[in-house]
């Protein structure tokens, strides 16, 4: 029995944290290749701006290009276009394959949520998973720390393996932290600093070729201006305590922030979706990210320096974050909105 891996991902871009975790799971679990499939687009995500998916797979394809013994870059998301779901993903190769075993790879982060992927349970009868740790996400220390929807699929486990009812498994490996995301990526790449050892150099340069991750802080300007009109806008809508951040001299990913919160999910999703369309028409951009916005919980719009929360009020009890920025510089809002 062939043993193959599958590692999905948005590779907005691919960098040295999805590669030291691919390596170093193909060692500890005798791997003998590993699919990497960018997806097209991600059901958690509404990629907007930035990279288009071509883009991503190009970075993908030039960054692996050293591996290609083990990592063979997969393209069907792309291809087949639309949401990526990864249950069609794996129907699509685990079904065709004889004297082969699949074993999705995912990120503790990502794992943390699995009982929120569409058909889940039934991904996991076609697939062993393998959880790894990732920097500021340890792996659970027992199945309390399991996503909920998946602690009913197990039929034992210790630390590092369950066994699961259908007779799968999922394994736990511990990486060797590689601090870098691909937030913070594009968080440097904005700031025009350097990100070699970061990213593989053949996406650096792949990268400055085509220009990536410049636009949209060109097209915004002076991002505390930014931030103001925004923080504006949801004020004139009356969104509830609107508050805005300057983060720059802390360690965030982002320099500004501006968090406030409807009073249900329905319409904390249409202020977010009012946002967006405000920002289009005043300075021509969509954010590189939006995730959350159809479940309206905590909708999160990325537009590079500046991120901007909207939280649902009782989830924003919830986490708090303003505490997180309380030694913030806070930024004023202003009350008569936008004046364009
Ligand atoms: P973002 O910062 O935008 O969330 P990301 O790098 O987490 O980007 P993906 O490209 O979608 O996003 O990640 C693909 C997979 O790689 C996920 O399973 C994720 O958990 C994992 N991953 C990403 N960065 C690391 C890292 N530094 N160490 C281990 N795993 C990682």
């Amino acid at each position: 029995m062939k043993n193959i891996g599958l590692f999905g991902g948005t590779f907005d871009p691919l960098h040295m944290g999805h590669i030291n975790s691919m390596i170093t799971v193909a060692g500890e679990m005798e791997l003998e290749k590993i699919h990497v499939i960018p997806a097209f687009q991600s059901p958690f995500r509404d990629q907007t701006d930035g990279p288009s998916p071509e883009q991503r797979l190009e970075m993908v394809k030039r960054g692996l290009g050293n591996y290609s013994d083990l990592l063979v870059v997969d393209d069907r998301e792309i291809k087949r276009e639309g949401v990526s779901y990864t249950v069609d993903t794996i129907k699509s190769i685990a079904d065709r394959s004889e004297g082969e075993k699949y074993s999705l790879i995912v990120g503790m982060d990502q794992f943390g949520s699995f009982d929120r992927w569409k058909d889940f349970a039934e991904i996991l009868k076609h697939v062993n998973l393998i959880v790894t740790s990732r920097p500021g996400s340890d792996l659970p220390a027992g199945l309390s720390e399991y996503p909920p929807g998946l602690v009913e699929l197990v039929e034992d486990h210790d630390g590092e393996q369950a066994l699961l009812k259908n007779g799968n498994t999922i394994n736990f490996v511990q990486l060797e932290d590689v601090e870098v995301s691909a937030t913070e990526v594009r968080k440097l790449l904005r700031d025009k600093k350097p990100v070699t050892g970061l990213v593989p150099d053949q996406v650096k340069d792949f990268i400055r070729e085509q220009g990536l991750y410049e636009a949209v802080s060109a097209r915004i300007g002076a991002f505390d201006k930014f931030t103001e009109f925004c923080a504006g806008y949801l004020e004139s809508r009356k969104s509830i305590n609107v508050m805005a951040f300057d983060l720059s001299e802390l360690d965030f990913p982002s320099e500004y922030t501006v968090i406030t919160s409807g009073t249900s999910t329905k319409q904390t999703s249409a202020m977010a979706q009012a946002l967006v369309r405000e920002v289009k028409t005043k300075y021509g951009v969509y954010p590189q990210n939006i995730e959350g916005m159809r479940e309206g919980r905590w909708v999160l719009l990325d537009y590079g320096a500046t991120i901007i929360h909207l939280f649902y009020d009782y989830v924003r009890m919830e986490y708090r974050l303003e505490e997180l920025w309380k030694d913030a510089k806070r930024m004023t809002v202003p009350q008569s909105g936008p004046s364009n």
